[in-house]
């Protein structure tokens, strides 16, 4: 099943094989990987305006994580990578909610009460997103081409729950497999880009744009 040929990350990765960057426009909160224009070559494609090149996707917190989960990757250690990973699917969910809820004019305190308010993972997936989008979260990434991510998230969060929540009706899974590991770094890879086009097309700050796309 594995191709033949040398690991991509080296060539379609920046740098040392780990999370990609994507530029945000400081207007519209649009994301994208072109480097021109973070560069300030090229105006932004939804609101015309130049990237600061400052605003990247994902956080440095993001970042240092995708780090750690690669490391643990590469030494073999499949429970700590589905444990971390899981964490790292939470935490870039709940930056794309609340750039969604900062693009309806959400303030600091609102997105604050509403992300507290919905702590658990299910209630933002199944409750959360719906109701900022109007949109069910598997019915957005399947229009955006990632059919298979939401029901592979979720399979992988039984695993890891299995795994850190000893029960008295299954016993306790005593161990993760390589398998596990394998489709958690899968998912971590595919969430840089679909969280992107989310972001894209629910979070994109459509006040800010600069009165169409007609000439002035
Ligand atoms: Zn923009």
């Amino acid at each position: 099943m594995k191709k033949h040929r040398a690991p991509k990350t080296a060539t379609h990765r920046r740098g040392s094989g780990g999370a990609p960057t994507y530029y945000e426009c400081p207007e519209c909160g649009y994301l994208t990987a072109d480097q021109r224009f973070g560069n300030h070559e090229i105006v932004c494609p939804v609101c015309s305006a130049y990237g600061d090149g400052r605003r990247v996707f994902p956080t440095d917190r993001l970042r240092r994580l995708d780090a750690r989960i690669r490391k643990y990757h590469h030494d073999g250690e499949p429970e700590i990578v589905v444990i971390l990973a899981e964490t790292f699917l939470e935490s870039i969910l709940e930056d794309i909610i609340d750039r969604i809820l900062t693009a309806q004019g959400a303030t600091v305190n609102v997105r604050e009460v509403v992300l507290d308010a919905q702590r658990a993972i299910g209630a933002r997936i199944g409750r959360l997103f719906p109701t900022l989008t109007g949109e069910e979260f598997e019915e957005a990434a399947a229009e955006l081409g990632f059919r298979e991510f939401p029901r592979r998230w979720r399979e992988l969060r039984k695993a890891r729950n299995a795994f850190i929540h000893d029960s008295p009706f299954r016993g306790p899974q005593e161990a993760l497999t390589e398998e596990d590991s394998a489709t958690a770094m899968e998912l971590l890879d595919q969430a840089y880009a679909l969280f992107v086009l989310i972001n894209n097309r629910f979070a994109v700050r459509s006040g800010a744009r600069s009165g169409d796309t007609q000439g002035n």
